[in-house]
């Protein structure tokens, strides 16, 4: 079995930023990514508030320098799925590509895009379901479309919209908004936005492209056909922290409990970016907590030792 100092679980920037400073602290590090380098921001088109950029960077570039940078200090990087954690010391880690065990672990695998789970919803994503305005906006030049979903990243994903779509209706379940007072006052003000209150998606209609919306007001119980080519649903994210629930306290919304050192319940193991409780879920606090993870996984195996 393929065994490391730290092994780093996820590839966004607070794992990146975990690996570029264990590396450089001469541990042997392994970092595991079941899918692109780079994490959730690869789907930016720009990002504007990342310290060192003035004119901004395209999230893709920016993970990728993160990813290059690492590397350049020895990280390792194998592609895999992590299944789950096995406790002991050294901690061994089941993956898709077999098992790796480690003195440390970073857990920084981030989070994933809270889903309906309405008939329609799965076949249909990629033809005509979005997740991501920023990536899909463009498709819908001139055609309507819906956003589902109240807090800031509906209305920003909204007011995005605005850009192509001719129409957007924003479907909320409750009558407020949950998005901040200047985003909402944006909104309100954006001609191209209608609001739909109290209502909720039934079903997604269509049978290879989206065709149209089944809707129900939660006050009326009254049901309505919504006929829009997209709709894009920003009703939030999940962490992915399941697959460590069995040894990790985990928060009431499923995100990992860890102190301002970014260790964890249980020793050894420690966490970094939007998978943690009370992150900001922003790039440069990704990539903070992945320095702090680090550093406390080095203060830790030089305490075992
Ligand atoms: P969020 O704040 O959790 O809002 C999720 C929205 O979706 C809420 O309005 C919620 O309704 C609704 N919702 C949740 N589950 C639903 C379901 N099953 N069906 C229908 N509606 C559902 O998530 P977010 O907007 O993605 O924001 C996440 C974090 O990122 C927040 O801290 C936010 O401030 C931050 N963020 C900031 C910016 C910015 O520009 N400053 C941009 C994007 C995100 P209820 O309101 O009824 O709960």
């Amino acid at each position: 079995m393929a065994t490391y100092e730290v092994i780093i679980i996820g590839g966004g920037p607070a794992g990146l930023a975990a690996g570029l400073y264990t590396s450089r602290a001469g541990l042997k590090s392994l970092l595991l990514e079941r899918g692109i380098l780079g994490g959730q921001i690869v789907n930016a088109t720009l990002v504007e508030n990342y310290p060192g950029f003035p004119e901004g960077i395209s999230g893709y570039e920016l993970g990728s320098l993160m990813h290059q940078q690492a590397v350049r200090y020895g990280l390792e990087v194998v592609a895999a799925e992590v299944i789950g954690l096995i406790p002991g010391q050294p901690y061994g880690i089941s993956t898709t590509e077999g098992n790796f065990e480690a003195a440390a672990i970073v857990i920084a695998a981030g989070s994933e895009y809270r889903k309906l789970g309405v008939v329609g919803e799965e076949k249909l994503s990629g033809h005509g379901v979005s997740y991501c305005a920023t990536c899909d906006g463009f498709l819908f030049r001139d055609r309507e479309v819906a956003v589902v979903g109240g807090g800031d990243t509906a209305i920003t994903d909204a007011l995005e919209l605005s850009q192509h779509a001719k129409k957007i209706y924003v479907i909320h379940r409750r009558d407020q908004l949950r998005a901040g007072q200047a985003l909402q006052q944006r909104a309100f003000a954006q001609p191209e936005l209608e609001f739909i209150w109290s209502t909720v998606v039934e079903e997604i209609m269509g049978e290879k492209m989206l065709k149209g919306l089944r809707l129900r007001n939660v006050k009326t119980g009254q049901h309505s056909i919504l006929e829009v080519a997209g709709v894009f649903v920003a009703i939030g994210l999940m962490p992915n922290s399941q697959r460590f629930s069995n040894i990790l306290e985990l928060d009431d919304a499923g995100y990992i409990v860890t102190d301002e050192t970014m260790a964890t319940s249980v020793p050894g193991i420690f966490t970094a970016g939007d998978i943690r409780s009370n992150s900001v879920r922003q790039i440069a606090a990704a990539v903070g907590d992945g320095a702090t993870a680090a550093i406390s996984a080095f203060k830790y195996l030089q305490a075992i030792r």
